[in-house]
């Protein structure tokens, strides 16, 4: 579909370094961190500005050529795979932190900014931007498929962070959603409409985001509990306790044995929940860490972890963002298929329970960000063995549909991509024809990020 003529005009925009056919580059953005079967795009090409996307997008709308925005790939679901080729935007070059705004707690970007550095940045001065999805995502990314994590439960997911946005659409035109008021009742909220929308109704280029001032105080505590259900009721007690948790993390048994097998760690081997709470100082967190500490006794709570203070924090949580590597490490050979549903706090135990009796005898691993209701399972297995595949497969089938028969959701923040597609007609019923012509609308040749949400 790409040939020569197509090229040069990419390169009369971008230059040469600008636009690559390259195999090792097409293949570097061929596949996420999924299973899915990866596909070469045509042609990658690296954009300096919005001004360079629009133009890049008026080539592929006037040719007919599929667009796909990229990120660093890091998804779970097939989410940036150029299934139908075409033209892959890696925005690696629009990088650019434009405007600190201190005193509004906000910061404009361009969306190739990893917020891991942008968040370095930010803590010089006193803030940062909350969602913590673990990979060095970039906020394109977390735009995309409305990224969440580990502090979500206190200060929200990405569409609660996201004030205003760029967006090139597919015909090239660019159009400005959202304000930087604090609060707005103007008018639809378009904003909110293209944040998870992975990149098939239109093209972010920057972003306003909302800040959160750093903390003055943190504690953290790791409690063990010598089963499931008494942890995940935990998390319902503290949750309905009124007390606001900045991370609320659940991790089975396997969990923490793969952790101390990987990292040589010697933490108990049972289900362990990692806390952590926020305030305006550590004094202040005393009281909320004695009634946190009473909760978890209550539900037999067999051993207490608890810290006060940055460091204290950063020795509690640092396995917890190794959970992934340490998994796939001790795997070779195997790949993971992970699950991601989440569902409402007081079907939580519910949830929990049910996994843990559908994976018995897989190589399977149950964790999640519990203060959310939302659980992940990671299974390992070799998609080579169709017999095995098929098996896990089928798991990943009924937990969805035992979540959404709990009045939860297909995915918690992993997005639909390719691999959660079917489960929309039985999450949204009537309401997926709605979206299906807002897609129509807003993407009337299917050129945007084509195959995902929609087969
Ligand atoms: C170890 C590990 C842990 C993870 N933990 C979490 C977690 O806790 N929470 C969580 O939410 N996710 C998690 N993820 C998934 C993933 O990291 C996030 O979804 C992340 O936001 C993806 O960012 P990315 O830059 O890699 O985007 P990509 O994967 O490159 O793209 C994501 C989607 O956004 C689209 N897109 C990219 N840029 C733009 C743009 N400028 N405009 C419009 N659309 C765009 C892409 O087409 C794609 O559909 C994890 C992944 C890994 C590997």
């Amino acid at each position: 579909m790409i040939d020569e003529k197509i090229l040069k005009e990419l390169r009369l925009i971008l230059g040469d370094d600008g636009v690559s056919t390259g195999q090792s580059v097409r293949e570097l953005h061929s596949h996420d961190e999924s299973f899915h079967t990866p596909v070469l795009p045509d042609v990658v090409v690296f954009p300096n500005s919005k001004d360079d996307v629009s133009r890049i997008v008026r080539v592929a709308n006037d040719n007919n050529i599929p667009i796909t925005p990229w990120g660093v790939g890091t998804s779970l679901e097939g989410n940036p795979i150029p299934v139908d080729k075409g033209i892959c935007i890696d925005f690696q070059k629009m990088n650019k932190v434009l405007a600190i705004r201190k005193e509004d707690f906000q910061v404009d970007v361009q969306v190739g900014v990893i917020y891991k550095d942008l968040n370095k940045i930010l803590s010089r001065y006193g803030l940062f931007f909350p969602p913590d999805p673990g990979a060095a995502a970039t906020i394109g990314g977390m735009i995309g498929n409305n990224a969440s994590g580990i502090r979500t439960v206190k200060y929200g997911a990405t569409k609660d962070c996201i004030m205003k946005i760029k967006v090139v659409l597919a015909d090239g035109s660019v159009i400005d959603v959202g304000s930087r008021a604090r609060k707005s009742s103007s008018g639809y909220n378009l904003c909110a409409l293209f944040i998870g929308s992975e990149g098939t109704l239109g093209i972010v280029t920057e972003a306003t985001l909302r800040l959160v001032g750093l903390p003055g105080g943190y504690t953290a505590l790791r409690a063990v509990f010598p089963d499931v259900i008494n942890a995940t009721d935990t998390v319902f007690q503290v949750m309905s306790s009124g007390l606001m948790p900045a991370a609320m993390e659940f991790l089975d048994s396997d969990v923490m044995a793969v952790l101390n097998k990987d990292r040589g760690l010697k933490l108990h081997e049972m289900p362990t929940l990692l806390m952590e709470f926020h305030g305006y100082n550590e004094e202040g967190l005393k009281p909320e860490l004695a009634f946190v500490e009473d909760i978890c006794r209550e539900n037999r709570c067999i051993f207490l972890d608890k810290g006060i203070g940055a460091t204290e924090r950063a020795r509690l949580w640092e396995m917890r963002h190794l959970t992934f590597e340490s998994i796939k490490r001790s795997h070779p050979g195997l790949l993971p298929l992970i699950m991601d549903v989440a569902v409402p706090l007081s079907r939580y135990s519910e949830m929990v329970g049910y996994i843990k009796k559908e994976i018995n005898g897989l190589k399977a691993y149950v964790f999640g960000h519990a203060g959310d209701g939302n659980i992940h399972v990671i299974v390992m297995d070799n998609p080579e063995d169709r017999v095995r595949w098929n098996r896990v497969e089928e798991i990943n089938e009924r937990i969805v549909l035992k979540a959404l028969s709990l009045e939860g959701t297909c995915t918690g923040e992993h997005g639909v991509g390719i691999g959660k597609r079917h489960f929309l007609k039985i999450e949204h019923g009537d309401s997926l024809e709605f979206m299906k012509r807002v897609k129509k609308m807003f993407d009337p040749k299917g050129i945007l990020n084509p195959g995902k949400f929609f087969s």
